[in-house]
């Protein structure tokens, strides 16, 4: 295992692992499906999670048949210099190499660095079976 994998691994596993903790408060027995929701300003993406499930997996039978659904959700963001409020299309998003690093912004209207986010620099659990669940 090199130095550059390792905490990569260590920050996907914490993070699956807290979504499975929650998904196994609601549910004992294992659901059928879940629904995780990936902002697209999260600094953890996709393939992130799915290393960190496949991990968990190895050693967790509840996961063995559980169906896991990924969703993007829409971030949206307030431009401090040109008050531009709404949604940021994908070329407006800059993804680091580093790992853990949130993804650099930058306003659709003026490229004004200078931005909030108002939503979507989070993973959340989104859904169990057809069961939406609604965590803020
Ligand atoms: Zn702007």
């Amino acid at each position: 295992m090199s130095h550059r994998s390792e905490p990569n691994t260590m920050h996907n596993l914490s993070k699956a692992t807290y979504l499975l903790e929650q998904v196994k408060e609601k549910f004992p027995k294992p659901p059928n499906q879940v629904i995780i929701s990936i902002g697209t300003f999260s600094e953890i993406q996709q393939h992130d999670l799915e290393d960190g499930f496949e991990i968990l997996a190895r050693t967790d039978s509840y996961l063995e048949n559980v169906n896991i659904k990924y969703i993007t959700h829409q971030g949206k963001i307030q431009c401090l210099d040109c008050d531009y409020k709404g949604s940021i299309p994908s070329e407006g998003i800059e993804y680091s190499e580093v790992h853990g690093v949130p993804p650099r912004i930058s306003c659709p209207t003026c490229q004004s660095p200078t931005v909030l986010i108002i939503s979507g620099d989070e993973v959340k659990l989104h859904g169990i079976n057809d069961q939406i669940i609604n965590i803020t």
